[in-house]
């Protein structure tokens, strides 16, 4: 194609690759929260329907987007995890991140009927932000995860507490922040057992523990494998053959992408289920 005396613009546009051989982590946090919580009557502290939507809005970006490897959901944000072999070609923040906020944004937008089905969406509508992140190694991934694991169970904790101080003891904002203000863990849990009979450990596990969402193969025996010592030692992506490539693609798209609640502080999930690191499509599980 002949060059116009417009292409010189074309240079302006400048690189914002990130780091290469670097596990990436789009988080995405929906916008002005508070507000569309109270617009559409969300439960507080913790709307099931609502946590439900954001679920699946998630599944259908995973299910989109095969290098995503594992994802993880708390209130209006998730986080999103490509794999460190991610091709160099796609490593543009503002393509991706791009590419995750308005995928799943339109999933939400979507599936808000069946969630809602009494309230139909009006606007202002929900619309998210998205940041990149790179985090060299397993453990940093590992430690970034649990942070997002653990900020879901202190604040899970306090608006549980919080709101049953409202919506049980008849207290005002004002007075349940007081009440709560210095007050440790094992306060709290004390304040919900003695004062409301609620035994925080009888909580949904969606809601103390946040959502988990990943491609779901037959997990395997912790200590019969060396995922993360051979993820980390990787130097670059490895060089697949065109049909090994498609295999892994047809595998990934038959397993199951499943959400659930449970703890990613913990070794032993990412020991069984050793295909989130290695990015190498594990057995596909018999039918139940
Ligand atoms: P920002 O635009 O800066 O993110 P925000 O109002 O969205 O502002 P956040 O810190 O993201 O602030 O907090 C999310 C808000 O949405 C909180 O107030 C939280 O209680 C509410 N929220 C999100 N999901 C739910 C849910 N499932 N049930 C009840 N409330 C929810
Ligand atoms: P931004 O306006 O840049 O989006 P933010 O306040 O939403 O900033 P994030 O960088 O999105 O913060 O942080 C993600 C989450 O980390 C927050 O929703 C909050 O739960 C937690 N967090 C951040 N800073 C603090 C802090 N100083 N203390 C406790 N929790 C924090
Ligand atoms: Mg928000
Ligand atoms: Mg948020």
């Amino acid at each position: 194609m002949a060059n116009s005396q417009y292409e010189y613009v074309k240079q302006f546009e400048q690189p914002d690759r990130l780091l290469p051989n670097t596990w990436i982590v789009i988080r995405i946090d929906g916008r002005g929260f508070t507000k569309f919580a109270s617009k559409y009557g969300f439960e507080k502290p913790n709307d099931r329907r609502a946590l439900e939507l954001m679920n699946a809005a998630a599944r259908a970006v995973m299910s989109e987007l095969p290098d995503i490897t594992i994802a993880y959901g708390v209130s209006d944000e998730y986080s999103f995890v490509f794999h460190k072999s991610c091709s160099l070609f796609d490593r543009r923040s503002s393509k991706l991140v791009s590419t995750i906020v308005s995928t799943f944004t339109a999933y939400y937008v979507h599936f808000w009927p069946s969630h809602f089905p009494n309230t139909p969406l009006s606007p202002p509508l929900p619309s998210f932000d998205g940041r990149a992140v790179c985090y060299p190694t397993v453990q940093n991934l590992q430690d970034y995860m649990s942070w997002r694991q653990v900020d879901c169970h202190i604040n899970n904790l306090y608006n549980t507490t919080f709101w049953a101080l409202i919506q049980q003891g008849g207290m005002d904002a004002t007075e349940a922040e007081k009440k709560l203000k210095g007050t440790l863990a094992a306060d709290k849990n004390e304040i919900l057992f003695s004062q409301f009979g609620i035994n925080y450990n009888n909580e949904p596990e969606m809601y103390k523990k946040g959502s988990v969402v990943f491609r779901d193969y037959e997990p395997v025996d912790p200590g019969t494998h060396n995922a993360t010592a051979e993820v980390d030692n990787m130097a670059r992506p490895v060089q697949q053959s065109k049909t090994q490539a498609e295999n892994d693609k047809k595998k990934r798209a038959k397993a199951p992408i499943v959400v659930e609640h449970i703890s990613i502080i913990n070794r032993d999930f990412w020991d069984r289920r050793p295909w989130l690191l290695s990015n190498k499509p594990g057995k596909i599980p018999k039918e139940p």
